[in-house]
């Protein structure tokens, strides 16, 4: 079968009042962003999206757009009972040619319609047709297949295979958010979170050179192409950090260094975060997981912030962690080796709980705000995926 479109939900919730026009019209020119040329058209009707035209690959690429709650390849009819029971046998029997099933449900729906046959009189009228015409069975419970019918101003559209969207919500309703990406497993999974609730990140990726090779940067732009797909669209910063690296070295006490990096690309970040107008800086930290990652540390760390710092993967197991990123599709990249700027010069004692004060002090024995300005002049735009 040929859909004559897909239809596509969004969840209500927290879309009343003067948020909710802002909300589809982003999540139309998401869509619209995220098909090209697979759809000719994007439509918005009645608290759904109609995507018309659709070619062979529009349903997948429509299943990464963040907003959508589930999207459907569907026929439609007139509002009509005739047209509405002719047409869902012609679904009913497709889904039937593509997986056979045995058993089925018929799920009908009203929305501002004049349509006055009530739901459950089409239920049973539709039912009755697949039943006799298909020789199939009614399950209400565990039916192989859903029949659902929604009826819209003077449309019917009907479909045998709802598929899941992602949820959340469009990016871009949020607001512009910094997020720090590493070559590694997790800060690829915490920006796709934060773009799932709406934030629109710009990425910004620190490296070693000239005493590190180019392999982190070379990662970073295949996982910013990764989350290219689904939606990320701004471009991001390539900063080069070893010689900074290489002047705290010289003064400081070596189990501090990392945190002094951290800070340094803590402090870098919200200078580019001013340039874009970012609200939030993200990281991929996890309680816990690395010596840098205890409560004392990031405390430590996070204590120069003056934007907030958002960890969406705080609380998050590494095994969950690991589990997301193969769904985000970044897994196989992270798990490439590569040369780590945080490594380089890397003490064998790193400090596993150090106080802000103490990091404060070992800053005094450099020029910190021209190692940030260094770093901000230094700082390469990349283009956007
Ligand atoms: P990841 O897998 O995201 O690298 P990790 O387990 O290796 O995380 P750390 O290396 O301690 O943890 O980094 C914690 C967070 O700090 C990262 O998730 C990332 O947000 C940020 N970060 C670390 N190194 C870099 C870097 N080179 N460039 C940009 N951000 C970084
Ligand atoms: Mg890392």
């Amino acid at each position: 079968m040929t859909p004559d479109l897909l239809l596509a939900h969004y969840h209500e919730i927290g879309l009343k009042g003067r948020n909710r026009p802002r909300f589809e019209r982003a999540l139309r020119e998401n869509l619209k962003r995220a098909l090209g040329d697979s759809a000719a058209r994007v439509r918005l009707v009645s608290g759904r999206v109609e995507i018309l035209e659709p070619k062979p690959d529009a349903l997948e690429r429509v299943t990464r757009v963040f907003g959508v709650a589930n999207v459907a390849p569907v026929l439609v009819a007139r509002a009509d009972l005739d047209a509405i029971v002719a047409t869902a046998v012609d679904v009913a029997r497709d889904a039937d040619r593509l997986t056979p099933f045995e058993t089925f449900e018929v799920r009908a729906r009203r929305a501002r319609t004049q349509f006055v046959t009530t739901s459950q009189v089409v239920n049973e009228t539709v039912g009755d047709a697949i039943r006799l015409g298909l020789s199939k069975r009614v399950d209400l419970r565990r039916p192989d297949v859903s029949v659902r019918i929604e009826i819209v101003h003077d449309k019917a559209y009907i479909s045998a295979a709802k598929v899941p969207g992602p949820g959340g919500l469009p990016v871009g309703t949020a607001g512009p958010v910094i997020t720090l990406l590493s070559a590694g497993i997790d800060s690829p999974v915490s920006t796709w979170r934060m773009m799932r609730r709406g934030a629109d990140p710009v990425a910004v990726h620190f490296h070693g050179q000239p005493f590190t090779d180019r392999s982190s940067e070379q990662k970073v732009t295949q996982l910013i192409e990764v989350l290219g797909r689904w939606g990320y669209r701004r471009p991001w910063w390539s900063v080069p950090m070893g010689e900074a690296q290489r002047e705290i070295t010289l003064s400081a006490p070596s189990p501090l260094r990392v945190l002094l990096y951290r800070r340094l690309m803590l402090r870098v970040a919200e200078g580019l975060a001013a340039r874009v107008g970012a609200l939030a800086v993200v990281t991929g930290e996890s309680l816990g997981q690395v010596a840098s990652q205890t409560l004392e540390n990031m405390a430590a760390v996070g204590a120069v912030a003056t934007l907030p710092l958002l960890r969406p993967l705080v609380g998050t197991d590494k095994v969950e962690i690991i589990d997301e990123a193969r769904r985000v599709g970044s897994y196989d990249i992270s798990a490439e080796a590569h040369q780590d700027c945080c490594t380089l010069f890397e003490p064998r004692d790193p400090a596993t709980h150090a106080r802000a004060a103490e990091l404060d002090e070992a800053e005094a024995g450099y020029d910190l705000p021209a190692l940030v300005a260094d770093c901000l002049e230094r700082a390469e735009p990349r283009p956007p995926p």
